[in-house]
């Protein structure tokens, strides 16, 4: 999907709407508010003769209370799916020619149907796992949580941790946690979440917490102060999805809350995992998603 796929396969609000519909619904309309069938079309609306409300395809969605046209949101969408390096609000509200506002929360609208915790992709095979830390520099007036208040580099700063995993040639799952959540059984829980571990094995690097994940599955750690690369024993995986990760992530975390990182770790993540399939597809899956179904 580009732009001018968008355009000709959703030219007007009604096309979006019927589109949408056929997603949701299928050949019955079901009354999203108390689930009957008894239901009658009304002009780009339905009547409930159970409950008498009338509702929209876009109910209980992300479209929902926008009054946005449609459009916008699919273009948005497409823009989205396409921007490998993440799509900042600034950008998407030029775009579309909506203001900075409309576009974060129609980007994070949108962020909430790529999420992970719904809609998980199981790992298998060869796993690598790594962590890594998100933040750009302090705000100023922020002290450092170094011995002299200034921020120490890596496993040592007030950066926001990001743990996750991949499969080689296959799906990444990550997820932003506490540093204080940093630990052994954190790890393993997350592992067992998102790894079947009956048929895999981990590759980790020595870092403690990753220590005790035999108990989980077959364990092979690298060492990185080695100056050999162990044969296949590496995590060059993992830390190239850090690599986009933050590239993406660069300009604009520091506007970005902790509150809402994991909502762009699913966004990279989500994108990552439809790197092989159409747009069409990203797309339809996207509209699946934000639909519920
Ligand atoms: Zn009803």
């Amino acid at each position: 999907m580009n732009i001018l796929e968008v355009f000709e396969q959703f030219p007007t609000q009604e096309s979006c709407i019927k589109y949408l519909e056929k997603v949701r619904w299928g050949d019955q309309v079901v009354c999203p508010y108390c689930k009957s069938e008894r239901t009658a079309p009304a002009e780009h609306r339905h009547r409930c003769y159970n409950c008498k409300t009338s509702f929209s395809v876009t109910v209980g969605t992300i479209f929902h209370h926008t009054h946005l046209p449609l459009q916008k949101w699919f273009l948005a969408i497409m823009l989205m799916l396409n921007a490998k390096k993440g799509l900042s609000a600034l950008q998407l509200s030029r775009d579309l020619r909506v203001n900075k506002n409309t576009a974060w929360r129609m980007n994070m609208q949108i962020r909430k149907a790529m999420n992970q915790v719904e809609h998980r992709n199981i790992l298998q095979g060869i796993v690598e796992m790594d962590e890594t830390y998100i933040g750009g520099k302090p705000r100023k007036g922020t002290k450092g949580d170094g011995k002299d208040g200034k921020h120490k580099p890596g496993r040592g700063t007030k950066k926001a941790p990001v743990i996750g995993a991949v499969q080689r040639e296959g799906s990444v799952a990550a997820k932003a946690v506490d540093k204080k959540n940093m630990k052994g059984r954190n790890m393993r829980a997350f592992i067992r979440q998102h790894v079947n571990t009956e048929k895999s094995s981990l590759y980790t690097d020595e870092y403690k917490a990753y220590m005790g994940m035999s108990k989980v599955l077959p364990h092979s750690v690298i060492r990185h102060s080695d100056w050999y690369v162990d044969g296949d024993v590496h995590t060059n995986t993992i830390e190239s999805f850090w690599a986009l990760l933050k590239r993406g992530m660069f300009g604009q975390f520091h506007s970005v809350s902790r509150r809402h990182l994991q909502r762009y770790v699913d966004e990279f993540c989500y994108r990552y995992n439809l790197r092989n399939a159409s747009s069409q597809f990203a797309f339809n899956l996207t509209i699946n998603r934000a639909l519920g179904v």
